[in-house]
């Protein structure tokens, strides 16, 4: 067969450690799943179901990239989450049996232009420009979580040009990691190679131009970016 075009090749994030390469073949995101972050951006801060948004799979980005600063936007936002790599088709899965799913773990950055998600929720419309834009996921190296002891009390934090903007700890999680699994695959056939960035902490704020930004999971390796000048 012939393309009429070289199709896309398969965006991959490195795996710690090793020269293996996870290939992601979807990105899905939960909304509003810290209690603090609800609240700032004026939700409840009680256990609404969880809700999904996605971005395109060449939405990701390595760390130490230099990201081109984002289109049309006055707005642009960090939100700094842990990142949870599917290894092992499921669906229906019980949150008692999530964790079997799970290839690793990383560090991503949500970039939100966040006057456009803003507009786009007043008119009742889809978020994916707000969301979906080209470089919006940076990633870190995935972590095995056979190699993390445990992810449930780590802290995570992310900083701009050297100052910490978000601090919080992943127990903090409203829908916990299994219980994200869990509701994301009553509605979609979760697939190896599928990352799920499961909310950002309070904190969230404004980007520049050349701003230098860096998030943290305790026990994983950083996410590193900077925005073109
Ligand atoms: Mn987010």
């Amino acid at each position: 067969m012939a393309y009429v075009f070289d199709p896309i090749e398969t965006p991959t994030v490195t795996v710690a450690g090793t020269d293996r390469r996870f290939p992601v073949r979807r990105i899905f995101c939960i909304g509003r799943n810290y209690a603090e972050h609800a609240r700032e951006m004026g939700g409840d801060p009680d256990r609404e179901p969880p809700f999904f948004f996605t971005k395109p799979a060449d939405a990701v980005v390595e760390s130490g990239a230099e990201i081109r600063f984002p289109k049309i936007t006055k707005d642009l936002h960090h939100e700094v989450e842990l990142v949870v790599a599917i290894g092992k088709k499921g669906e229906n899965i019980l949150a008692s049996a999530a964790k079997k799913h799970i290839f690793g773990y990383a560090v991503g950055i949500d970039l939100t232009r966040r006057d456009l998600q803003k507009f786009a929720k007043e008119k009742g419309r889809p978020w994916d420009s707000g969301k979906a834009f080209d470089q919006s996921a940076p990633c870190s190296v995935i972590t095995p979580a056979s190699e993390l002891a445990d992810i449930e009390s780590a802290k995570i934090w992310l900083t701009v040009n050297d100052e910490i903007r978000q601090s919080a700890t992943i127990a903090d999680l409203v829908w916990s990691i299994e219980e994200v699994i869990a509701a994301l695959s009553e509605a979609f056939i979760l697939m190896p190679g599928d990352l799920i960035y499961t909310g950002t902490p309070a904190g969230v704020g404004p980007l520049s131009p050349g701003d230098h930004i860096t998030g943290h999971v305790d026990g994983l390796a950083p996410i590193d970016v900077t925005l073109t000048p």
